[in-house]
């Protein structure tokens, strides 16, 4: 297989690609990002910095390159401050998964991988804390998060009509909070995981024990592992799956209880401060995975407190040898 990874320099990406050269794959990798900026770089594989909202940048790739598999992992996007603050940079993504699927049609690209978002489900059933998982089909009737989510529903829905009308084999997995090391942990583009990890951290460091909390911390979510989010991306496309399945973990904490968690990591107390005017995002949300169960045979094997604490121990070495240089994760996109 000859694999194209889209959004390579990205956190989800990185891994990947890693996993793929780890099993003797030399990979084609694209990000919009100048490579230096990539968390991952590997000179064995071919490395573009282009933009893929563009056509063109697309097509360079595929005339170049003999590719069988395109995994697309690039999002203009970040944690729920970056996504609300942000919904058209986030929206403008969906020219990424129409070039590239436009691309994948003209060239008969056998496998075409798109990382959709839980951000994509109906918002009317994520209002109380604790939720029943979400199963696939409550997508519909569709009132997702708005920009973020709707881009994702979107081109989920494009990859569908790419598959039934031109026969791409498309690949639709809807991502539930991948979190781990060498991924985003400042600057406005992360996620809660790496958010809270960064503020104990940071607390220890200058043993100033107040981290601020974007509300009032009951809101919930499940977070999965990047080893078990690969796992369950390489089942998927060797599969014959071709609808949106769920990828995350059905262990539901609210924020509170993940700040408990990586208090007892870092053997650390703080002191909790909430602020209320800070976004949100719905209340309550957690992955259903009886589907992927059945159909990938796949379920997580790291429990959250054992995946915070490799994210944990990455950041605070991070910060503890002051590598951390937030502009390098502010670039503007
Ligand atoms: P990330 O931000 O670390 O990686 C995305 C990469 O895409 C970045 O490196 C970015 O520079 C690149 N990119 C953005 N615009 C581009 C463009 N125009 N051309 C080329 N590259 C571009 O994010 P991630 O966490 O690795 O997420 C990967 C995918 O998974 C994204 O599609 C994201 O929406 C999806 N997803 C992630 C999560 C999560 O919790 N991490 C949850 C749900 C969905």
């Amino acid at each position: 297989m000859n694999y194209f990874i889209a959004g390579a320099g990205g956190f989800i990406a990185g891994h990947l690609i890693k996993r793929l050269n780890s099993e003797g794959h030399k990979v084609v990798c694209a990000d919009v990002k100048p490579l230096d900026l990539w968390f991952q770089l590997n000179d064995d594989n071919v490395n573009y910095s282009l933009d893929l909202t563009n056509l063109d940048n697309c097509n360079i790739i595929f005339d170049k390159h003999d590719i069988n598999v395109v995994i697309n992992m690039a999002c203009n996007m970040g944690g729920i401050g970056f996504i609300e603050w942000n919904k058209a940079k986030c929206m403008l993504s969906v020219l990424i998964n129409t070039h590239l699927l436009m691309a994948c049609k003209e060239r008969k690209i056998e496998k075409y991988f798109f990382s959709s978002s839980a951000c994509a489900y109906n918002k009317d059933l994520q209002s109380n804390e604790f939720i029943d998982g979400l199963k696939e089909e409550d997508a519909y009737p569709a009132n997702p998060e708005d920009g973020y989510g709707w881009e994702k529903l979107f081109s989920e829905r494009m990859c569908r009509h790419f598959y039934e009308d031109f026969g791409v084999n498309t690949y639709v997995a809807r991502f539930h909070n991948i979190f781990g090391p060498l991924g985003t942990y400042d600057g406005g583009r992360e996620k809660s995981p790496a958010a809270l990890c960064r503020k104990v951290a940071l607390s220890k460091k200058n043993k100033i024990n107040d981290i601020e909390i974007w509300g009032d911390g009951e809101q919930t979510r499940s977070y999965l592992y990047i080893d078990d989010c690969l796992d369950a991306v390489f089942k998927l496309l060797d599969s014959d799956y071709h609808n949106p399945i769920n990828i995350g973990s059905e262990e539901q904490v609210s924020i509170n209880q993940m700040v408990d968690i990586i208090e007892n990591i870092s053997n650390f107390k703080v002191k909790r401060e909430y602020n209320l005017d800070m976004p949100q995002g719905v209340r309550g949300r957690s992955s259903n995975n009886d589907l992927v169960k059945k159909i990938l045979k796949w379920t997580p094997k790291y429990s959250l407190h054992q995946g915070l604490e490799k994210t944990y121990f990455w950041i605070e070495s991070m910060i503890n040898n002051e590598k951390n240089n937030s502009s390098i994760f502010t670039m503007d996109y």
